[in-house]
């Protein structure tokens, strides 16, 4: 259970809301971060990039040349575990358990299809990267399944991750964001869908084992929303997150996506600001040109929530740094 707790002076203070449109000096310089970025895009290879599970310096520093241009100077890479032929054993096949056959075969060959990258040899590149100078951090994107996560934690102990965001991607063996499976929304019932996909949320954001919840409300991702936002689902995710000691990520993925707005939504954002839940700043880019990209605007919608503070990871403990500017001076 979460005892972990957020760093000073969010354990201590309330943090200050800020007038619109005000600037606050900075007094410390930090670096503006991108902490959701992968080094291979998802389907079948298409010959741009390297071969997945390869992972050459130049392209690694496409991702900084990118970066830079957006406005961002560290990287905080964060590969998907699901995706590593290495997680097979401790993931095993978390889809057999779910009674609808259809989602369950979906499942099984979509992940058979995914996983061709290798942990070990993406651990192995960023530490490189970050030996070479590089201002990187290794980070890992962690699906969460309530039966395997003691395990998955266990296994994960001996990297030397700076942090781990952890996502739910999937209820059962219905990945909710894949379009392939969209009709499921319509069959389970609008309501039900986004019940079910929070709870399993808000069980990743108490559990404590993670540092910061990607993409916190990713149920939204194929423009599939309810008519009036669920309120109290956000207000117990929120209170969880808080329990958890994780911190959450304000991405600008979404605006790419059917739903076409940020992770979270303004009022969920809110909601993890009045309880004092730490925020980073993400793109969830899956090729160098998208990193760092509008981050920007994820900084205009945490200042706009009341946020003049991001929290940063070196090997699992948390440091809160100012929130830069936003897009005005990006
Ligand atoms: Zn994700
Ligand atoms: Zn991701």
């Amino acid at each position: 259970m979460g005892t972990r707790g957020f760093p000073v002076p969010y354990g201590d203070e309330k943090p200050v809301r800020i007038a619109a449109g005000r600037t606050q000096s900075m007094t410390t310089l930090a670096v503006m971060g991108d902490y959701h970025v992968h080094l291979h895009p998802h389907g079948p290879y298409t010959g741009k990039g390297p071969p997945p599970g390869q992972y050459p310096i130049d392209h690694i520093e496409a991702y900084f040349e990118a970066a830079h241009a957006n406005g961002a100077e560290e990287v905080g890479f964060t590969e998907h575990l699901y995706r590593c032929i290495e997680s097979k054993p401790v993931l095993g096949k978390w889809w057999m358990d779910d009674p609808r056959k259809d989602l369950r075969e979906f499942t099984k060959s979509y992940v058979r299809s995914e996983r061709v990258l290798s942990l070990e040899r993406y651990v192995q590149a960023v530490v490189d990267a970050k030996d070479r100078g590089l201002p990187v951090k290794l980070g890992l994107e962690v699906d969460f399944f309530p039966q395997n996560v003691e395990a998955v934690v266990e296994f994960l102990a001996p990297y030397p991750f700076d942090y781990l965001i952890a996502s739910t991607h999937w209820v059962g063996a219905w990945g909710i964001d894949l379009e392939e499976q969209e009709y499921e929304f319509e069959r389970r019932g609008y309501r039900t869908a986004y019940e079910e996909y929070f709870a399993l949320e808000t069980d990743l954001a108490r559990s404590g084992h993670f540092d910061v919840l990607a993409h916190a409300d990713v149920v939204k991702k194929r423009g599939v929303f309810l008519d009036s936002e669920p309120l109290d689902l956000y207000e117990e995710l929120a209170v969880a997150a808080a329990r958890g000691g994780t911190a959450v990520e304000v991405s600008t993925a979404g605006l790419y996506q059917p739903a076409a707005e940020m992770y979270p939504s303004e009022s969920l954002l809110e909601r993890f600001f009045n309880h004092r839940v730490p925020i980073t700043i993400a793109s969830d880019a899956h090729v160098p040109e998208h990193c760092g990209r509008d981050m920007g605007k994820a900084i205009d919608l945490a200042r706009s929530v009341g946020y003049t503070q991001r929290i940063e990871f070196t090997k699992r403990v948390g440091n809160l740094v100012p929130l830069e500017p936003g897009s005005s001076s990006l």
